[in-house]
């Protein structure tokens, strides 16, 4: 699943490409979409004006009244292209710029794009629930405060995304790597140094995927079809059997939550 950094990615490329850009026509394979939401014949026409970020969610403000919310949860894309060239499989919606195509495919049907107005976002349920976000609001007394509060294991409460905004699986198991402490410890009894060495080590390796272009472990691209590379430095995420780069140990995986965990044994007790 695309992580904060995928989607800045995204974000980024989409500021650069389409903003200014006017909305000529639109199209949809199958209208029933459950993947579409909302009134899309109101975007027609109109200038995209602004692109925004909050956790996961994207949001293209277009110059009049409406906005599309776009998740692309597990497998959802966006891909810009020149008018006429080939759209990736399992396209959903596509939105015609003038010379260049916007398109949203999504190959498990998780993801969607809404149509909204744009008075309405802030009061999306998706981002009045939303946590703080590291990089961005999330300071160290808020994390300090998250911590103390739960008895959950600590990387449960990295993904909450109620909790904390943009964290995945890959950057969780990859900062708690970095940080020296076990996922399943619970929140509330980590020390303070640990406390603070796990702040620094979600946005390092945040930071770090963002300036990788984020992680193309499986299907994620980028706007431009293009990979991120961060998968070359994983530590530990996917690595199962290799030996940790810290202490040599084999790196081990295990289930927490349903998600697949990897850690070092001995780096991380
Ligand atoms: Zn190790």
């Amino acid at each position: 699943m695309p992580e904060l950094p995928e989607v800045e990615t995204i974000r980024t490329q989409l500021a650069k490409n389409v903003v200014g850009m006017t909305i000529t026509d639109i199209s949809f394979p199958d209208r029933k979409s459950k993947v579409l939401r909302g009134d899309l014949e109101n975007v027609i026409g109109q200038t995209i004006s602004d692109i925004r970020r909050f956790g996961k969610l994207l949001i293209i403000d277009l110059a009049g009244d409406y906005s599309l919310a776009i998740h692309l949860k597990m497998t959802g894309r966006l891909y810009l292209v020149k008018l006429g060239e080939e759209l990736p499989p399992h396209t959903h919606l596509i939105l015609t710029l003038g010379t260049k195509v916007l398109s949203f495919s999504d190959a498990r049907r998780f993801g969607y794009v809404h149509v909204l107005p744009k008075a309405d976002v802030l009061e999306l349920l998706f981002i009045k629930r939303l946590g703080k976000e590291p990089l961005k609001d999330l300071k160290i007394k808020d994390f300090q405060a998250l911590v103390q509060k739960s008895s959950r294991p600590i990387k449960n409460l990295l993904l909450d995304q109620q909790k904390i905004a943009g964290i995945g699986n890959i950057y969780a198991c990859e900062a708690l790597w970095m940080a020296k402490i076990n996922p399943i410890t619970p929140a509330n009894t980590l020390s303070n140094a640990q406390v603070k060495a796990l702040f620094q080590a979600v946005e390092s390796v945040l930071t770090e995927g963002i300036k990788r272009g984020g992680a193309s472990d499986n299907t994620y691209r980028n706007l431009m079809g293009g990979k991120g590379n961060y998968q070359d430095f994983f530590k530990v995420y996917a690595r199962r059997g290799e030996p940790c780069s810290r202490c040599g140990t084999p790196i081990e995986r295990m289930s927490l939550a349903g998600r697949g965990t990897f850690f070092c044994p001995e780096c991380q007790k």
